[in-house]
């Protein structure tokens, strides 16, 4: 049966804006503080992977990759990991174009494939008794202007 989804949250993976990581590296990082996987899920789904506690991973070149499958709770936000889904940004607050575009798409596909009425997305800093500025901007302002990446936080070459 498919896990109920109440909160799609936002993250970045705190590496310099700009610099290409894989989702193996993440892997690496969540595994080197203790995360692990459900053995049930892993097997099925990206079995190379051991640790990593996001959902999905969007490259800087806009590319999006698997980590955790979303029936598998994830490890990317105490206290709500249970009923939500996670998405990480590489960088820190500035993303390409192909990442802005990227998250747009991937937020609006799983609004329609997992959510519900009472879904909602918010950025990692908006949740209570989280004590850093993940993942670098305001989500809902960035929601409320449409989803189009505010000037500051676009990463330009
Ligand atoms: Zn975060």
């Amino acid at each position: 049966m498919a896990r109920e989804i109440n909160l799609i949250v936002v993250h970045c993976a705190d590496t310099p804006d700009g610099r290409p990581q894989t989702v193996a590296d993440i892997d690496a990082w969540h595994r080197a503080r203790g995360f692990h996987r459900s053995p049930r899920f892993k097997t099925a789904f990206n079995p190379s992977l051991t640790s990593i506690g996001y959902h999905y991973v969007i490259y800087v070149d806009g590319t999006v990759h698997t980590g955790r499958h979303p029936d598998e709770v994830g490890a990317h936000a105490v206290g709500h990991n249970h009923d939500s889904l996670g998405i990480c940004l590489l960088g820190q607050s500035r993303y390409t174009a192909a990442q802005w575009d990227a998250l747009r798409n991937l937020v609006n596909d799983l609004l329609i494939e997992h959510g519900g009425k009472q879904t909602t997305v918010c950025g990692h800093r908006d949740l209570p008794n989280v004590h850093k500025e993940c993942p670098g901007f305001d989500v809902d302002t960035w929601r409320a202007a449409g989803m189009v990446a505010e000037a500051a936080h676009l990463l330009t070459a």
